[in-house]
């Protein structure tokens, strides 16, 4: 356990110390340490700061990449939600005017109804009437046929005697 951390202690640069350090590259390096690398907080000798300095460029390209990636996402995510409130919009104006339709056809079927109860039954008035009417002149008709017949009959006799 106490094997690794001393020899890591001893490699680790002291501020106030004007001794030069050595490069602590993750792989063993005896070379002289010259520079802080920017990418992480290791004194690195030439050599090695020049590598770690490659490494940062190929990150920053596969940064640059993601950000690409995810800025397309985005902006199709956005484009998609737009689409949706539309497409929302729309319906809703849909269901609005559909169920406006429905009222109003509702209202006037009602009212046709009632209209057509309220024509029935004056309907049925009217051939109610016309049938007493009717009826009374048939009896008056009969009546007077009566009277023609006996009529008919008295002259009959008469003309006999
Ligand atoms: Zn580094
Ligand atoms: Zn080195």
């Amino acid at each position: 356990m106490s094997n690794a951390a001393p020899s890591a202690d001893l490699r680790s640069p002291s501020p106030n110390s004007s001794s030069p350090t050595i490069c602590e590259n993750e792989v063993e390096c005896t070379k002289p340490a010259l520079v802080t690398c920017h990418h992480c907080p290791k004194r690195l000798c030439l050599k090695h700061v020049l590598e770690h300095n490659e490494i940062n460029i190929v990150r920053t390209y596969s940064l640059s990449d993601e950000i690409n990636c995810l800025t397309h996402l985005l902006s199709k995510l956005d484009c998609q939600q737009s689409v949706d409130n539309a497409r929302k919009h729309l319906d809703t104006w849909k269901e609005n005017i559909l169920a406006d339709i429905e009222n109003t056809y509702q209202h006037y079927s009602k009212e046709i109804d009632e209209l057509q109860t309220e024509l029935n039954q004056r309907v049925d008035i009217f051939k109610d009437s016309q049938k007493s009417k009717m009826s009374i002149l048939q009896t008056q008709l009969a009546a007077l046929q009566k009277v023609g017949e006996i009529s008919q009959h008295v002259t009959n006799d008469f003309l006999c005697f």
